[in-house]
Parts: C-alpha cells; sequence; structure tokens
C-alpha cells in the first residue's frame, strides 16, 4: 500500500491523539491492548475520518473497554453480542465506519455463532479481536485458543484438553472478504493493516495477537517468534485455505482479500397490517 504509518498524521488534520477520550486505560501495564489502541488511532487519523463518523462497537473482556478510551461514538454491549449491535448500526446507518472491537473469549465462544454469521453475511464492517487465548478480565480461565495443555487456571488444572479455535480457518470457511493476523508488538503494522481492512468492502476480521502479560506471561515471547508469512496475500480462497494448513499461529499478514459483494439489506417501504399477518397464523 505504500504508505508510512510514522507520516500519517502530518498528511490528515487529525493527529492519532485526537481520537483519543479522556478515560484512561485500565489494563495491566504492559498489556497488548495498549498497543491496539493506539494502532486504532493512528488508522483512523491516516485515513482522515471525523470522529463523529466513526463507531466502534464491543462486548465485555478487558480489550472490549475500548470504546469507552476513543473520542469516536462508542457502544459497550452484552458478551458476545458486539457483532449484531454493529450489524444492526452499520445496516441503518450505512455512512458509518463501524468498527468492532473485542477478545478471543467474547468473540470466539458466547459471540462464536455471530462470528460466523458476520462472515457468511458480509456487510461492510471491520472486526478487530484481540486474542491473548484467555479469559483476562475474569482473571484466567481458559478460552477457545487456548492450549489444550495450559494447566494454569484452577477450573482447567490439567488443561481444557481439547484442541483450540483456529480464527482464520473458521473466517475464510464462513465467508469473511478480507482476513489477516498482526501482533501487538508492531503498532504501525497492525495501523496499516487496520486501514486496509477499513478500506476492504464487507466483512473485514483482523486476528491480533495481543499479550496478556498477567495471565498467560509467556505471551511476551510472541515478540521474537512471530513472522512474516511466507506467502503473499490472495484472493484465491482455496490457496488461502492451503496456506492455513501449515499456519502456527504466528504468521503474521494479510491471508485473503475477497471480491464477494457487500450485503446491502433492502428496506421494503410497503408497511403490512398486523392484523393481516395474524390472519396468516390462525390455523
Ligand atoms: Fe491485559 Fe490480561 Fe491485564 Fe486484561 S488481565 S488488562 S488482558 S494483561
Amino acid at each position: 500500500m505504500g504508505m508510512n504509518m510514522n507520516d500519517a498524521a502530518s498528511t490528515t488534520a487529525l493527529a492519532p491523539k485526537d481520537y483519543k477520550s479522556s478515560v484512561k486505560p485500565v489494563w495491566c501495564p504492559g498489556c497488548g491492548d495498549f498497543s491496539v489502541l493506539s494502532a486504532i488511532t493512528k488508522a483512523l487519523a491516516h485515513m482522515g475520518l471525523n470522529p463523529e463518523d466513526v463507531a466502534v462497537v464491543s462486548g465485555i473482556g478487558c480489550s472490549s473497554r475500548i470504546p469507552a478510551y476513543l473520542n469516536t461514538y462508542g457502544f459497550h454491549g452484552l458478551h458476545g453480542r458486539a457483532l449484531p449491535l454493529a450489524t444492526g448500526l452499520k445496516v441503518a446507518r450505512p455512512d458509518l465506519t463501524v468498527l468492532v472491537a473485542g477478545g478471543d473469549g467474547d468473540g470466539f465462544s458466547i459471540g462464536g455463532n455471530h462470528f460466523l454469521h458476520a462472515c457468511r453475511r458480509n456487510i461492510d464492517l471491520t472486526y478487530i479481536v484481540m486474542d491473548n487465548q484467555v479469559y483476562g478480565m475474569t482473571k484466567g480461565q481458559a478460552s477457545p485458543t487456548t492450549a489444550p495443555d495450559w494447566a494454569r487456571s484452577k477450573m482447567t488444572p490439567h488443561g481444557p484438553g481439547i484442541n483450540p479455535f483456529h480464527p482464520l480457518i473458521i473466517a475464510l470457511g464462513a465467508g469473511a472478504n478480507f482476513i489477516a493476523r498482526v501482533s501487538s508488538h508492531d503498532p504501525n503494522g497492525t495501523a496499516k493493516t487496520i486501514v486496509e481492512a477499513i478500506r476492504h468492502p464487507g466483512f473485514s476480521f483482523v486476528h491480533v495477537l495481543s499479550p496478556c502479560v498477567t495471565y498467560q506471561p509467556e505471551q511476551r515471547e510472541w515478540k521474537k517468534l512471530v513472522r512474516p508469512a511466507p506467502v503473499e496475500a490472495t484472493s484465491d480462497a482455496g490457496r488461502a485455505a492451503r496456506r492455513l494448513l501449515t499456519d502456527d499461529n504466528l504468521y503474521l499478514g494479510v491471508l485473503y482479500h475477497g471480491d464477494r459483494e457487500t450485503y446491502r439489506p433492502r428496506f421494503e417501504t410497503t408497511k403490512v397490517d398486523p392484523s393481516q399477518l395474524e390472519q396468516e397464523f390462525i390455523i
């Protein structure tokens, strides 16, 4: 894309700091979510979007606090329900840029069903999931992306024992139109990918490796382990699927950019008399 996120603020009227609210984050020092917050503000500044033209919707969890830390419109919703909220908002206000933010517990467990159908529906949303493979806000239980032998939680003293959910495979299989993985240790790279995701029509999924330094302190090592994926982004879903066969969750970059038509529901202006509908259900 040829853009330098360090130069972004100088080419727009608003700087990244202008997208931050006066609310100070309560995350633990070193949490990866700080960097993702910074990346979102860099991306919005680079695009020159007015804060009143952006809405950020979330569910529940540490990363779902993000709307409070931004100066855009925001909605801190119910656990796992960010995507249906955002879907309704985008359908009603297609002029808004709608971002959805949250974690792996919120998005892939209680919100997993909504994730599948948001990918399938392909409404023009950008879904940023900060994955740290744990429920951080409720003090460290296994989440859908936790390794089977992760035995640190008292609730799963021998580990969850089941294979983790692979978010990119699910997103591709369910029909997401843009799929990428980034790492929070690189806020400029994350910002660049968020810009691409927002600009790409349809449902865009950005999987962020964002360490929970409190309950998964070894994730600090991700910074040394992540690396660019060995193959280029593709618009061929079959090629993307083959690439995922060798994905170890540490490859970064855009995996897939599809050209599926964005779903825009049609609104009929004809009013239906409810009593007519009632008649149809009489047996
Ligand atoms: Fe971040 Fe983990 Fe602390 Fe939550 S518990 S704020 S995810 S480091």
